[in-house]
């Protein structure tokens, strides 16, 4: 029960919120310290163009295709024309394969995963799809979307029984081909890929398979992130909550490294992780009226007794978080289809929110596009430590986006969840800024000609 006391407070926040435009967390410095409120970056003109074309009878009919396969299970036939896995593969390459062009290539990535039992229990060829927008002007850099196309039932290896996966994760797949369709009659400038891979379910195979393939080629992938179980708005309670989902996003780093471990303890960096700063440029672009939907960040990697295909990327310090529906209803989840006690047991398309799917595939359009046609997220941040002041010497790399425009540096409160000043310090690579580094947390971030922002870096001390 919230006592008088800490209503005034609330009530104090608020209004402070109201009249500065700064969120509650900076309330430690108000409004003294350098620099603007930070504001959410709104879609532009192309963007809301994407965001109009994104189609829930579209989705639909995907979703509906891919359960019509009757299982997806990694272990089931991959040569049956119509059901099993292998329908399911040459189904989605060749939809996808509707929409290649010369910028964009739809291929299959395959390879002979071995025997890891318990539920790969002798060697099995996994496939994942991968549809690649290759960027106009930043090629090398990349963005990875993806959801798993296979599924399973009540017992992790059972491979013939029904499995329909409608919402495990046929959603997730249904977000990648959807934006695929649509991106792919345009140019961004760096490179998206909109993948469906395998696996998953038995160990989350198709997706390390691709990490560890983009880690051997030194590639620079900015972000990936799984859409897996994005399909229903309800509850189990039958509560609905069409305009939230959920953004899984890990502090301390899957990959970090005894250096850099002792580094975030020195300075208190256990909630500015890459993924951290992704979710953070999420919310900026993808919470507004053209997608309709609120973001809820939630600060740990998945749900508990959980993982998803963003763990094998974040294995490759690679920046990578999980979009799922807010409210799991485990009658639909990983279940053999039957009736008990009336109950429909099952993961069925008729449990799926088609308009839902369709707002999520919006979330990820409007991020994606940020991010691919905004400048790269800044790289080489240093915070110079050589001496002992009052300022902070900030230091980074220049990127080589040809429309690229400027930096800005942002602040927050070391309490505060999310960057709440930023100061413009214009076509720079070093910055002094007046305010004490022990008292608050830094980052840079990258603007381009038309006002895009890249995601924020957070700097590593330099001395
Ligand atoms: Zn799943």
């Amino acid at each position: 029960m919230g006592t008088r006391r800490t209503f005034l407070s609330a009530s104090i926040a608020a209004a402070a919120v109201a009249s500065t435009g700064i969120p509650a967390g900076a309330e430690q410095l108000g409004d003294r310290g350098p620099g603007k409120p930070v504001k959410p970056q709104p879609p532009d003109a192309d963007l809301r163009a994407i965001l109009r074309e994104i189609d829930h009878q579209r989705i639909e009919a995907i979703v509906r295709k891919l359960a019509s396969f009757g299982t997806r299970h990694t272990l089931s036939s991959q040569d049956d024309p119509v059901r099993g896995i292998g329908a399911a593969r040459d189904w989605i390459f060749a939809e996808m394969g509707k929409w290649a062009n010369e910028n964009m290539k739809v291929e299959l990535q395959s390879y002979i995963q071995q025997p890891a039992p318990p539920r790969i229990p002798e060697a099995v060829r996994i496939t994942n799809v991968m549809a690649t927008l290759r960027g106009s002007t930043s090629p090398d850099r990349i963005y990875v979307v993806s959801g798993h196309y296979d599924s399973r039932c009540t017992d992790p290896n059972d491979f013939t029984k029904d499995s329909p996966g409608a919402n495990d994760d046929a959603s997730g797949v249904a977000v990648s081909m959807e934006l695929a369709r649509i991106m792919s009659k345009r140019r961004p400038e760096a490179t998206i890929v909109f993948a469906a891979v395998a696996g998953e379910e038995q160990g989350l195979h198709g997706a390390r398979h691709m990490a560890t393939q983009y880690k051997t080629a030194g590639a620079d992938i900015q972000a990936m992130f799984t859409n897996d179980i994005v399909g229903s708005s309800t509850a189990d309670d039958g509560t609905r909550d069409p305009r939230t989902v959920r953004l899984f996003a890990e502090g301390v780093p899957t990959a970090e490294t005894p250096a850099e471990a002792n580094i975030r303890r020195s300075v208190g960096g256990e909630n500015d992780s890459t993924s951290r700063q992704l979710s953070r440029f999420v919310r900026s672009v993808a919470v507004n009226d053209a997608t309709g939907m609120n973001v809820r960040v939630i600060y740990r990697r998945d749900r508990y007794l959980r993982g998803g295909d963003h763990i094998p990327f974040l294995e490759q310090a690679y920046p990578a978080a999980r979009f799922t529906e807010t409210n799991e209803n485990y009658a639909h989840q990983h279940q053999d289809v039957r009736v008990e006690n009336g109950v429909q047991f099952g993961d069925l398309p008729e449990f799926c929110d088609f308009p839902y799917i369709a707002r999520v595939a919006k979330v990820n359009a409007a991020t994606l596009w940020s991010l691919a046609n905004g400048p790269g997220t800044p790289k080489g941040v240093r915070i110079n430590t050589s001496r002992l002041t009052n300022e902070t010497d900030l230091l980074w790399q220049r990127g080589t986006e040809p429309d690229l425009a400027g930096y800005e540096v942002v602040w927050r409160e070391t309490t505060a969840n999310d960057w709440t000043h930023y100061i413009d310090v214009g076509d720079v690579t070093k910055a002094v800024i007046d305010l004490s580094k022990d008292n608050v947390f830094f980052g840079v971030r990258a603007y381009d000609k038309a006002g895009h922002r890249s995601p924020v870096a957070f700097p590593t001390p330099q001395s």
